[in-house]
């Protein structure tokens, strides 16, 4: 029977388990398929605190994993596919290949990258359209390619991928951006960036090796469509919340956040946590993911302990 089993390896998850561990609770950490969470995908993080040079992503990741381990945390690498409630108060989490017995959960599974749900668009991740610039961006060394959205991601996505394409169509459903004023001046300054508004992306067109050559613009204004030349669509459109496996145990908002009880990472479980961007669509941020992970550390070890009496 473990004290708390932390779902994910993020920025909350590993915050969480740095905080358990340091209260002796010995917790296990089940990583998923992605060890570490959105910021391995990431390049420099300029906004964590502590950091006045930025820090990699990557290396922010190992450097919150190491501390954890140094406090006790043990980590596995499983896919929570359900979690259920025993008839004593404790869980079950049934993972990719066993089950292991809880106290306490603390769900911290992030968000994954939304995609535009064209037809053949799963079929074409790896061959012309992809969520991660740093992990492809290089594959698309001086050719024209597109990035749709208009948040932050794509402008951030935007901006890298000039260090390699010819040209980059920042493509928007809109004519104004939702980015941050800094992200947005950086990327419409940019030579290498073009953005194309009140478009969206209504095709994929491919050669071939079945690799994109182009996509069909449709202008949402004037209803015009048209062909861009890309070798590579980048989707920075969002995040759907992961939280799929989690049943009737906690409650989801319309867009499948977890719902937490006012002020606090609990559930309408007791017992069970949610910590980052799986419960949070306002702000989304690894420093804020990072602060709700010491918080449900904070409620699962008060939790257990009132158990304990
Ligand atoms: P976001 O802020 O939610 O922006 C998503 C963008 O995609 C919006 O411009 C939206 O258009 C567009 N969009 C959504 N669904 C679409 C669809 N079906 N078709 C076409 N376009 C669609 O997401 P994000 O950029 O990933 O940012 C998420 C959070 O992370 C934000 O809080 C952001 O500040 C933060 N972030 C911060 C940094 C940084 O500070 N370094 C970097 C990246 C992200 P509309 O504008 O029309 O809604």
């Amino acid at each position: 029977m473990e004290n708390v089993v932390i779902i994910g390896t993020g920025c909350a998850g590993w915050t969480a388990a740095i905080y358990t561990g340091r209260a002796n609770l010995t917790p296990l950490v089940l990583s998923g398929t992605q060890l570490g969470g959105q910021l391995t995908t990431t390049t420099e993080v300029e906004n964590f605190p502590g950091f006045p040079e930025g820090v990699m992503g990557p290396e922010l990741m190992t450097r919150m994993q190491q501390q954890a381990e140094k406090f006790g945390a043990r980590v596995e690498y499983k896919r929570v596919e359900e979690i259920s409630k025993n008839d004593d108060g404790t869980f079950t989490l049934k993972t990719d290949d066993n089950e292991i017995q809880s106290r306490t959960i603390i769900i911290a599974t992030g968000a994954a990258p939304r995609y535009l749900g064209l037809e053949n668009e799963m079929k074409l991740v790896g061959h012309g359209v992809t969520s991660c610039a740093t992990c492809d961006g290089a594959f698309y060394r001086d050719v024209p390619v597109a990035v749709v959205g208009g948040g932050d991601s794509a402008c951030e996505e935007a901006n890298f991928l000039t260090r390699f394409a010819s040209k980059v169509y920042l493509v928007h459903r809109r004519d104004e951006l939702r980015a941050s004023k800094i992200m947005a001046d950086r990327a419409l300054a940019n030579d290498k960036i073009e953005p194309v508004w009140d478009s969206g992306i209504t095709e994929y067109l491919t050669d071939d090796a079945g690799e994109v050559r182009a996509v069909t613009l449709k202008n949402l204004k004037t209803e015009e469509e048209s062909e861009l030349e890309v070798k590579c669509v980048f989707v920075a459109i969002g995040h759907v919340p992961n939280s799929q496996f989690v049943g009737d145990l906690v409650d989801l908002d319309d867009g499948g956040y977890i719902l937490q009880n006012p002020h606090s990472t609990s559930t309408k479980t007791p017992g069970i946590f949610a910590a980052g961007d799986v419960a949070d669509h306002v702000y989304r941020q690894a420093i804020t993911a990072a602060g709700q992970g010491c918080g449900a550390a904070i409620e699962a070890e008060r939790y257990i302990a009132d158990l304990d009496g």
